[in-house]
């Protein structure tokens, strides 16, 4: 049998509870031509997948939506051969079929992945949608100069530990936000960053503009909400600002416009000082970027010059619970769920 989680029936909450997920089975799918059936080793949890299900985005009755690391068990699907890993999309559950039927955004299609050229659950991270996430909204939209300082939000997640990396490589002063002091002490330690703030401390306006002295020219915004507001006055001239995603306001009301009270918020102080802002869709930059970021990073990546800390958590039965932690903060690093075997020795 197939085990897969789904959305519980009923309205959803504003954040995920245990409750919100039922467990089902299923029988093992039997592939179709054109399909391969694989099973999933890593299963990537992400924050857009809140935001994507409260508006009614996931299709219910199905499997949960997530990106995937899987190995091949069977296949009639050109390319792909049993024993082959790959990056996919079986989402919460333990087994599904790829190929002919199933749709793909540009940033999901299946590939094939190489165990030997490093660990295969990064392809749901550094080395894939993520990296390229980072890449995108730090050093393409928004440039840092050498000397110049970049702050970004949720700075030890998946993201923007990589954010912040690039901005670091690029020259800039990099200042981190974050929550518990260990992981601030993780960005700073081990990831190279300037300084890193936590917003969980009392002022954090005040704790950031002492880690500001020369105001802001680049804010990579992860998060929205009391760490924006920090921001906004530290906007020097010429600023840029990408807005890659705003995790406190996925659990806002519905109807809410969390991007447009944003800009409502910022709009004198981007108009006086010319802050440049955009918008970040990862799937705008596939085509364009992805090979380039790809052949940039691996080796940076493989030689330890760009770090990359996963926080891999045991077991199908975990995921429900590792989501509602890492909504609330309380992973570290990116969280991914390994619900089967690694058997390449990787993980
Ligand atoms: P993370 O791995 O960073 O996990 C989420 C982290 O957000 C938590 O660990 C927590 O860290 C922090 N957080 C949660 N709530 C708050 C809050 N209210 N205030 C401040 N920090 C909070 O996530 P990812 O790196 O995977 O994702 C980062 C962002 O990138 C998300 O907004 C996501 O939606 C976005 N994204 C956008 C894409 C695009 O195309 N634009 C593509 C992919 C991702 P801490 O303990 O440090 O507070």
């Amino acid at each position: 049998m197939n085990r897969y989680w789904t959305l519980a029936d009923g309205p959803l909450p504003r954040w995920p509870r245990p409750d919100t997920f039922a467990l089902r089975t299923s029988d093992i799918p039997v592939p179709g031509p054109g399909q391969a059936l694989t099973r999933t080793i890593y299963v990537s949890l992400d924050p857009y997948q809140w935001g994507y299900k409260r508006r009614g985005a996931e299709p219910r009755g199905g499997p949960c939506h997530a990106r995937t690391v899987s190995e091949v068990l069977e296949s009639r699907m050109d390319g792909f051969k049993a024993g082959d890993y790959v990056f996919n999309t079986n989402g919460w559950s333990e087994y599904a079929l790829m190929g002919e039927g199933v749709a793909y955004p540009s940033y999901m299609i299946p590939r094939r992945l190489d165990p030997t050229k490093g660990k295969i659950s990064h392809a749901v991270g550094v080395l894939g949608m993520l990296g390229l996430t980072a890449y995108a909204g730090l050093t393409v939209l928004a440039y840092p100069r050498a000397g110049e300082t970049v702050v970004v939000s949720a700075a030890s997640g998946g993201v923007g530990q990589i954010a912040g990396q690039l901005a670091r490589i690029a020259g800039a002063r990099v200042v981190g936000v974050a929550g518990r002091r260990e992981k601030c002490d993780y960005v700073v330690k081990e990831l190279g960053f300037d300084a890193c703030v936590s917003h969980l401390g009392d002022d954090l306006a005040t704790s950031l503009a002492e880690a500001c002295p020369d105001g802001v020219d680049v804010y990579f915004e992860n998060v929205g909400g009391a760490v924006f507001e920090a921001v906004l006055p530290l906007f020097n001239p010429g600023a840029r600002m990408t807005i890659c995603g705003l995790i406190a306001h996925y659990g806002d009301e519905d109807g809410a416009d969390a991007r447009g009270d944003l800009m409502k918020r910022g709009q004198k102080i981007f108009a006086d000082r010319n802050v440049n802002v955009s918008d970040l869709f990862v799937g705008d930059f596939v085509a364009s970027h992805q090979d380039r970021f790809f052949e940039e990073i691996g080796p940076l990546v493989a030689s330890g010059a760009v770090r990359y800390r996963e926080d891999v958590r045991e077991g199908f039965e975990t995921i429900p619970e590792a989501f509602i932690e890492m909504l609330d903060g309380r992973n570290f690093g990116k969280i991914l769920v390994r619900v089967s075997d690694d058997r390449t020795g990787s993980g």
